[in-house]
């Protein structure tokens, strides 16, 4: 009798740990799944351009805080635009000791001028200030107006010492980060929704996407890439997980003078619109730097030289290429993971 007594006593214990684990367990997988539905998103005026970050999970409001806080900050370094950002400071007073955000964009800036022979170069600003593109008024450069700006757009003469971050410049030349700076920004934004354990968020910086793990249910993003007249569909959506998607095109910005168009995107031989066959430019890539840097470059050399560089550099991006024809370039490492419902020639690596 007695010991049937401990036994059915014992049996009741067992029963109500196990209910309890099995309720701690059913406790932990709901505040698991709610963490994972949990979604932050901040919108913001920066860089010129409206941008979005949502993220997912536990932490996702202070890592989207963060990360918007930063961008703010790299917009006030960074911009041409305000009175007191770094960049304006340099381009003054021609002499500088940079900080390390402008150190470093300045050395990839540099090695993206070299590896694409001079189609991007950050000395542009006299040009763009010249087309009124640095303000308000627009305006059509005369040839002579060119001519007096053009020899101060050229990165080679910048004087730059790595060791101890010294940059001086020539008098004619200025400095404008706008071709790389929202890359780089959505590169340091990311880093931080990570370091916050994020697994699963979206950045839009105007056009300039950046893709953080996979969305909550494990699939991948999925980016559209705009038509340049805004017209609907988009000319093709790319999967991604992990990767800056950005794209360069003269629609961005522009204006019409007598019937012409100019835009924004400016090759640095001439001073003047590229027009070189290309409408629109989109790289995937991990960094989003170098993705950005690249989109302004592939714009400038147009279709045939853009292509042979991708041959050149296929280990480090992928690019969608849309020309002033129609025809819609995917190069092959996109190929699984590119839709359109447009015609499209898949761009294949050389053996
Ligand atoms: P994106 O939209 O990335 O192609 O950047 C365009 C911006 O980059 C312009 O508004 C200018 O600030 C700057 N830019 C224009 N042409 C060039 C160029 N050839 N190289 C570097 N930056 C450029
Ligand atoms: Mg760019």
């Amino acid at each position: 009798m007695e010991n049937n007594r401990v036994m059915k006593q014992k049996y009741k214990k067992n029963i109500a740990t196990a209910a309890l684990i099995f309720f701690v367990g059913i406790v932990c997988i709901t505040i698991f799944q709610n963490n994972k539905k949990r979604q932050a998103t901040q919108s913001l005026f920066a860089m010129d351009t409206y941008m979005e970050i949502t993220a997912y999970g536990k932490n996702s409001e202070v890592a989207v805080a963060a990360a918007a806080a930063e961008l703010q900050r790299l917009d006030a370094l960074l911009s041409t635009g305000s009175n007191t950002s770094e960049v304006t400071r340099i381009n003054q007073q021609k002499t500088a000791n940079l900080s390390d955000d402008t150190a470093y964009l300045l050395e990839r800036s540099q090695q993206i001028y070299q590896d694409t022979q001079g189609a991007f170069d950050i000395t542009i600003y006299p040009i763009m200030k010249l087309w009124g593109f640095a303000g308000d008024t627009f305006h059509v450069p005369t040839q002579k107006e060119l001519d007096a700006v053009l020899p101060g757009v050229d990165m080679s003469v910048l004087c730059y010492q790595k060791e101890n971050k010294t940059l001086t410049i020539p008098e004619a030349s200025a400095m404008d980060f706008g071709g790389i700076a929202k890359g780089y920004a959505s590169d340091r934004a990311a880093e931080i929704i990570k370091n916050y354990g994020i697994e699963s968020a979206i950045m839009n910086l105007g056009g300039n996407v950046r893709a953080i793990g996979t969305k909550t249910d494990g699939s991948l993003w999925r980016v559209g890439i705009r038509t340049p007249d805004g017209s609907q569909p988009y000319l093709g959506t790319i999967s991604v997980k992990d990767k800056a998607v950005i794209t360069s095109g003269g629609y961005e910005r522009y204006f019409e003078e007598n019937g012409i168009v100019y835009h924004h995107i400016i090759d640095p031989k001439t001073g003047k619109p590229a027009q070189n066959g290309l409408v629109s430019v989109t790289i995937v890539c991990e960094d989003g730097t170098t993705a950005d840097g690249l989109s302004t470059a592939l714009y400038v050399m147009g279709t045939e030289k853009a292509l042979t560089f991708w041959q050149q550099y296929n280990q480090v991006f992928d690019a969608v290429l849309l020309d002033e024809e129609g025809n819609l370039y995917v190069t092959e490492g996109l190929q699984e993971v590119f839709s359109s419902e447009r015609d499209y020639k898949i761009y294949r690596r050389e053996k």
